[in-house]
């Protein structure tokens, strides 16, 4: 199969969220073509790989015309006429090109475009579906979704400072039945916000974003709607939060924004204790910043029975999962494709994980596009976890839909 390199085509698209996105479609001589789209965070962690923005005044200063350029130019360049289906290769002559740590030259949003194009357009030239190519016959399991259905911190205007509330439909048997089930709490959730008077306005993830004055309100809520659409709160769902406590940390303390309330570390881990104790919370990511290793393995001491997850704590890069692993900081690693930037070094953060025991969860990001790569990749390495916001708006949906067609597949 003649895989090479031909000829890059890139362009500037528009996220969920209205601001522009890199899309990039890589050809090959065969005639095969792969085109990938690359989503963008909102409450980013300081470690992450660089996003290439103009800073100029066309979109007000986000524009990546200059990521297009790049990956035009420079990364055509050196590219053309390599395997496509050698992604190791593909991606180190990227990164390489790049010669920063973080990806700042060409912009890991560059670089992750055309990681991901490549790969599908190699999984086009074998006929195969992307995660199929990605995780060849060991590709076998379904994640388990955590939907978020009530939005908060960044990406919601209300006075919530927790980030995501997001619902795990743990009876469920199949992934189109936690969809189900999913969308039912979610409509459920509508109607009780509706009746009681909150607006149902959507934050960024497509959950609602009630003026809820407080996080037990939230969780009362959605307990009610879970009640409401005849399932049992614990036995059939259960409640996972990302905090997104980063926000919040100034290198000593804990200041909720929104409430402008003051927290010391202990304090804040007093308080999920609490939460934990009054409602079905089986998981919880980023409960404290980036760098409060203290915070975060004292909380994984803690709350065994609890899942804590490590997004902005990790950023999807092995040398940092590696070293939460050796503190014991966290059992679950939150895998974004584009906080590393490539195909190859994303595989690499989810071996690491794994091998150190702890649990993946793919995700997307709070600015995403109708790209469902992430959707094959989560199937591809059998992730076991999935977080892809609402089940609402397209840039969400497509990701459930994709999964719904997988699933059919490996029947
Ligand atoms: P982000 O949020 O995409 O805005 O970073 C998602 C998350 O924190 O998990
Ligand atoms: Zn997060």
């Amino acid at each position: 199969m003649d895989t090479r390199i031909y000829d890059i085509k890139a362009r500037q698209i528009l996220d969920s969220r209205g601001n522009p996105t890199i899309e990039t479609t890589v050809i090959l001589k065969n005639g095969a073509a792969g085109t990938a789209s690359v989503p963008s965070g909102a409450s980013t962690g300081s470690f992450e790989a660089h996003e290439l923005r103009d800073g100029e005044k066309d979109f007000n200063g986000k524009g990546v015309t200059a990521a297009v350029k790049n990956a035009e130019g420079p990364v055509l360049k050196a590219l053309k006429g390599v395997c496509a289906d050698k992604q190791r290769t593909v991606d180190r002559i990227m990164t390489e090109l790049d010669g920063t740590n973080n990806k700042s030259a060409l912009g890991a949003n560059t670089i992750l475009s055309v990681s991901l194009a490549c790969a599908k357009a190699s999984a086009f030239s074998y006929k195969m579906p992307l995660f199929r190519y990605i995780g060849g016959t060991s590709a076998h399991i379904m994640p388990k979704p955590m939907m978020n259905i009530l939005n908060g911190g960044k990406h919601a205007p209300n006075k919530l400072d927790i980030q995501e509330f997001m619902i795990v439909p743990t009876s469920a048997k199949t992934f189109s039945d936690s969809v189900r089930i999913g969308a039912e709490v979610y409509a459920s959730l509508g109607k009780i916000l509706k009746q009681n008077g909150y607006d149902t306005a959507i934050g960024d993830e497509g959950g609602f974003a009630p003026q809820a004055d407080s996080a037990e309100e939230a969780l009362e809520l959605i307990c009610e709607a879970v009640k409401n659409a005849g399932y049992q709160p614990k036995k059939d769902i259960c409640i996972a939060l990302d905090i997104a406590a980063g926000e919040w940390f100034n290198g000593s303390e804990y200041k909720l924004p929104k409430a402008a309330v003051k927290m010391t570390r202990i304090q804040l881990l007093e308080y999920y204790m609490k939460l934990v104790s009054e409602y079905p919370i089986i998981s919880i990511e980023d409960p404290f910043g980036e760098d409060d290793y203290i915070g975060f393995s004292e909380i994984t001491k803690r709350l065994r029975n609890i899942q804590i997850v490590g997004d902005d704590l990790f950023v999807t890069n092995p040398d940092r999962i590696r070293k939460g692993i050796e503190c014991g900081c966290a059992t679950a690693v939150l895998i974004k494709p584009n906080q590393i930037g490539t195909l190859s070094e994303t595989i690499d953060a989810v071996i690491t994980a794994k091998s150190g025991g702890l649990k993946t969860i793919l995700s997307h990001r709070s600015g995403d596009t109708e790209d469902t790569a992430v959707a094959d990749i989560a199937v591809g390495l059998n992730s076991g976890q999935i977080k892809i916001g609402a089940p609402a708006r397209g840039e969400r949906t497509c990701k459930y839909n994709r999964l719904i067609r997988i699933e059919q597949m490996l029947r």
